[in-house]
């Protein structure tokens, strides 16, 4: 039997998740970063940036869910929203769930991302790109938030982590665009890393968004692929109450969405805000 390819993650230091490798669809360095997108029989397609995975066909869906029904949800009349970064369309189709939004802006940074995802991982966009209320930029987000005119409701940055092109978006400058692009009783969400393996990267976000929104926290959820534990997600608005709302309330938008999840539903929702201890104490510090 021949011996598989595999790939090795090589975002730690010192160890890491390796997959075996049944069949490369696609690799090669874009203008920005690697690219790479294999099969593997337990994940299926699975896509890397600069050797770190962004995506498996198998888990994507507990991310996805989570980092757009939850903003989505607890603002209740989301009519503009923004993506930053999301290359692979999964953010994209899980925001054209919610019929009551009106606008979906998406802005990445990487062109060839877009193109190829939608080539090899067509189940991740779902054909969300051919929505009528998408607008697809090509550009940093950085840029984008300190230029642009528009407001928006919900900014969702589905960022890779702070490497490469990914490092603006863990950024004040990035922060202070983001906070000066939101409506009234806007809600900025972002993948925020696995808080047990990249805790700082959680202080320094919360010391950072602090700086420009009243009510800055974290919720949570657990990703297989995004190995170490629970996957933290910032949340920042200027209004306590809309991090903090009942069950019964998120049940009644949910039902009004008339959404269907694998993941999300509002307990889930509501409990994802609680944190473990060891992170509540690094925030305080
Ligand atoms: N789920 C993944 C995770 O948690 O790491 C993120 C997936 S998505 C593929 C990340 C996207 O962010 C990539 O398409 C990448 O090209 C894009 N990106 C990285 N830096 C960016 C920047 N400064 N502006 C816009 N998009 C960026």
């Amino acid at each position: 039997m021949t011996q598989k390819e595999t790939w090795l993650e090589t975002l730690h230091d010192g160890f890491g998740q390796y997959f075996s490798v049944d069949n490369v669809l696609y690799h090669n360095q874009t203008e920005h970063q690697d690219l790479i997108i294999f099969e593997n029989a337990a994940l299926g397609r699975v896509m890397a940036l600069d050797g770190v995975v962004q995506t498996t066909e198998r888990d994507e869906f507990i991310y996805h869910e989570m980092l757009t029904n939850v903003p989505l949800l607890a603002h209740g009349n989301a009519r503009r929203v923004l993506i930053i970064g999301g290359g692979d369309g999964a953010m994209l189709r899980e925001v054209t769930r919610h019929k009551s939004v009106e606008q979906i802006t998406m802005v990445e940074i990487d062109a060839a991302v877009v193109d190829f995802c939608r080539q090899h991982l067509p189940n991740h966009s779902a054909g969300a790109y051919d929505d009528p209320r998408f607008k697809l930029v090509i550009d940093d987000g950085v840029n984008f938030v300190n230029q642009c005119q528009e407001k928006f409701d919900v900014i969702i940055s589905d960022c890779t982590d702070p490497i490469g092109p990914g490092e603006g978006l863990f950024t004040s400058d990035f922060y202070q665009g983001c906070y000066n692009s939101l409506n009234e009783g806007g809600i900025f969400v972002a993948q925020n890393g696995v808080c047990f393996l990249q805790q700082d990267e959680a202080v320094n976000s919360h010391r950072k968004l602090s700086h420009y929104f009243k009510d800055v926290s974290f919720y949570q959820a657990a990703i297989p692929t995004y190995y170490g534990g629970i996957m933290t997600f910032a949340w920042a608005s200027n209004n306590p109450a809309l991090r903090q709302l009942d069950v019964q309330t998120i049940q009644a938008r949910f039902d009004a969405a008339g959404l269907n999840c694998r993941y999300y539903n509002p307990a889930i929702h509501a409990g994802s805000f609680a944190l473990p201890q060891y992170l509540l104490n690094a925030l305080r510090s």
